[in-house]
Formats: structure tokens, sequence, C-alpha cells
């Protein structure tokens, strides 16, 4: 099975595409931020075209990896009749961003076009606050090859657009996703406003398809809706292609000059999108995948690694937050945030453990204490006893200490049981207080046990 999804979100802006209507249409009367313009009275020609929105636009192209086509947006005229659209037409532009990427899945193109009104057809009403409003479609490739898939997809986008602060979230999200299974046709599903929507329509049109095989039906290609209440899809109409829409480049809307000089503005600027950073991660700190997606969950965690990695030895630094640290954050149910760990206290903690002050055990009692402590780990580890490393002496006469205490574990130990050694060194720890170096101690008590 094929999956390819058409996902629209409105940008962030404060006015419509191409009038000064406001945008803040959720806490609005009905048809209060309305005019002439965005009502598409006879006469009433579009303002220029929200630059703020083409920035905003641009900024997601590029999160997203896309290639941008650095010439200029035209607006073109997409023909339908549907009440929520008072011209007949809804003005969309040609691609402003082309084969970008996210996390495997090939993004075709981008571009942006107003929001239609909203239709009530239960009340026979259309509120055209909404109308005007600019969105950013993003067109995916259909390389997603299962509902699972596509959730995963639709919750790291929404986390992107997020990030850029562009965009709107998921709560203005509408989406088509297309379906195909192998040598059928493909079927388009809209009007699904929701992650778990689209999983779920996904999840129903698999079933439906696979239905249609065994009882030897041909799957139509065709446009089918949505029920959200039902999670159901029905059919809508044929599939219409391009030329139903009878798309026209928009005479009242002239080209928009991108230049060069305007795109690495917006790339200077913009956040680094978080599947940018775990690529980034792999590559600059020489960190396996799976240990750069833990650093890069939260924002913060992702921004101290990196001060940290200034100073510690990247790959020894990862390691130590990516368990030990993870480790404590989810024991105490905290954020990295909410902890109040620094990356000062981090720097210093380590520092310790690569100068060999304290021992990995020790290190790992420290960290337990950190969050939400005004204490540096300095300070903790004095506090618990843990500075400076046991010398040899000591560990030899605990190990006497323990072999002394135990004489049945030194028996199965003669037996051949060889993990009565982990209970013996365990002992040790207990009476140097997790300060003696655990290979060291296993050679001292090798050596003792063995006379
Ligand atoms: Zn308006
Ligand atoms: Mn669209």
């Amino acid at each position: 099975m094929k999956c390819g999804l058409e996902i629209h979100v409105q940008l962030e802006t404060e006015s419509k595409l191409f009038c000064n209507c406001p945008t803040n249409y959720q806490d609005a009367q009905i048809n209060t931020n309305i005019c002439p313009v965005c009502l598409n009275q006879p006469g009433a020609k579009p303002y220029p075209t929200n630059e703020k929105a083409i920035k905003n636009a641009l900024m997601i192209a590029l999160m997203l990896n896309c290639r941008i086509d650095a010439s200029q947006i035209q607006f073109l005229r997409k023909h339908y009749d549907y009440p929520d659209l008072s011209s007949g037409y809804q003005k969309t532009s040609i691609p402003i961003g082309y084969e970008g990427d996210l996390n495997g899945v090939r993004i075709r193109e981008i571009h942006m076009e107003e929001d239609p009104g909203q239709f009530k057809p239960d009340f026979g009403t259309v509120d055209f606050n909404r109308s005007g409003i600019p969105l950013v479609e993003i067109v995916t490739e259909p390389d997603m090859h299962s509902p699972e898939e596509a959730r995963a997809f639709l919750k790291e986008l929404i986390r992107v657009l997020k990030y850029s602060k562009g965009a709107r979230g998921e709560g203005t999200m509408r989406a088509d996703v297309n379906v195909s299974l192998e040598g059928g046709n493909r079927v388009e599903i809209k009007n699904i406003n929701s992650i778990k929507g689209a999983y779920k329509a996904f999840k129903f049109e698999i079933v439906r398809q696979k239905n249609n095989i065994k009882r030897g039906v041909e799957t139509k290609q065709e446009t089918r809706a949505f029920l959200e209440s039902q999670m159901i899809t029905v059919g809508m109409r044929s599939k219409e292609d391009a030329a139903d829409y009878r798309l026209i480049l928009d005479p009242d809307l002239p080209p928009i000059k991108i230049d060069n000089k305007e795109i690495e503005n917006i790339k200077e600027v913009m956040p680094e999108a978080p599947h940018n950073k775990i690529k980034r991660f792999v590559e600059e700190y020489g960190l396996d995948e799976e240990t750069a997606k833990v650093l890069t969950s939260e924002l913060e965690l992702a921004n101290v690694y990196e001060k940290v990695a200034k100073s510690i030895q990247s790959e020894f630094a990862a390691m130590w937050m990516r368990d030990e640290l993870k480790r404590v954050l989810s024991y105490n149910k905290l954020d990295f945030v909410e902890s109040e760990i620094t990356d000062k206290d981090l720097v210093e903690l380590f520092s310790m453990l690569q100068n060999k002050e304290i021992t990995t055990k020790a290190g790992q009692r420290i960290i337990e204490h950190m969050p939400k402590n005004k204490k540096s780990p300095t300070e903790i580890a004095e506090e618990l006893g843990l500075t400076g490393i046991v010398e040899e002496e000591e560990i030899l006469n605990a190990a006497k200490q323990a072999i002394d205490e135990n004489p049945e574990a030194v028996e199965d130990f003669n037996q051949g049981k060889k993990a009565s050694m982990n209970f013996l060194v365990g002992q040790v720890m207990k009476i140097t207080r997790g300060k003696a170096d655990p290979g060291e101690t296993v050679n001292i008590l090798k050596s003792l046990l063995q006379k």
C-alpha cells in the first residue's frame, strides 16, 4: 500500500493574504473579519500579497529541506463551485519549494493559497471570517506504507511547523490522504482535520480496498469524504483532474520577485528543524542516530548538549546524557528544563569523571542528586563522601574485609560459581562507598581468592 498526503495549515500572520482583515477568526463574531476584498465583491482588487505570509512559507519550505526556485511567485486561479468560495476560484500559488524531505518522506512541493470561508450545511450559513487567511499546502510523495507511518509523519510535521513559529498547529490542519493498494487505483480522501482522523481514514480505506479485491471489484479512482463522527469514508465524486480546475494565472496579482539575499536572510534567522538537528548531530559529533534522537527530543536539552560538547569529549558527554541523565529525568518524571540542571553542572560532573577524580559509580550517584539542587556536583560529591578515587591499599583492605565477612560467597566462588564474584565486588563497593575502581577490585579479589 502507498499513501501520500496533502496537508494544509494556516500560516501565522496578523492579517489575511490579500487584505488587512485580522486572522483571529476563532474569537470573532460570524462575518465580522471581512471586507470587499476577502468577500470577493465585484470590482474589489486584492492588496499586494502579505509579505509575512511569504516569508513564513519560504521558511517552512527551507526547514523541510526544499529546493527554492528563487525567481518569482505567481498566483493562479483554481476554479471550483462551493458555497465557501464567493469568487468561484481559489487563489493558489505555483510551488515555492520543491523536492524536500522529512524523515525519509519526500516532499513533492509546497505552495501558498487562501483559505475559503466556512460553510455550515446544517444551518445554511457561510462564515467568511476565515476567507483569505493564508495557508501553506505541503504535498508529499506516496512514501508512507502504513497508517502508523502516516501518523508519525504528521506528528513530526506539526512539530516542525511549531518549531518554525511560522504556522499554526494541528487545530488548523486539513489534510487529504491519497491511498492506493498495489496495482489498484488511487483514492483521495478529503476533509480530514486531525492526525488521528488521518490515521483512522487511512486504516478504514485499506480495509475497504482490500475487500474490493477479495470480491473482485475494481476500486474506482475517486474522491471520498471522511466522516469523522463515524470514522468511515464515503464516495463524493469521481476524481477531477487538473483540467477541471481551469487553472489560469490571476491577472490581478503581479508576480512577486524573490531574491537570493532574502532567502539567505531567512536561512540565517530560521530555527533548525528537529530532523535536521538529528542529522547534524550525527555528522558533527560522531553520534549514532538513536543517541542524536534522544538528545534532540527537547530543544533545551539539545542546546545544553552542544554547550557541553565544547569542553567535554562529545561521545562521552552524549553517552552520559543519553543514559544517566535521561534515566534520572524519567525516574523523577521531569523534563530537562524542569530539572534545572545547567550546562555548567554537567561540564563539572563530566570533567570529574574524565579526570578520574570520581568513579563511574560515584558519577551515577551524583547525577541522581542533581535535579532541582542548588548545590554543584562537587558539593554533592563532598556531601556524599564520593570524592577521590580510593587507593589500592584501601581496596585491598576492603576486599579482605568482604572475604572475611562472606565465607559462603568465597565457598561458592571456589566451587566455580562465577556470580559470587559480582556479589563480592558489590560488598567492596559498599565498604568504599562506591569509590573503588570496579576493574581493580575484581583483580584484587581474584588474587586474594586464588591464594
Ligand atoms: Zn478582508
Ligand atoms: Mn489546496
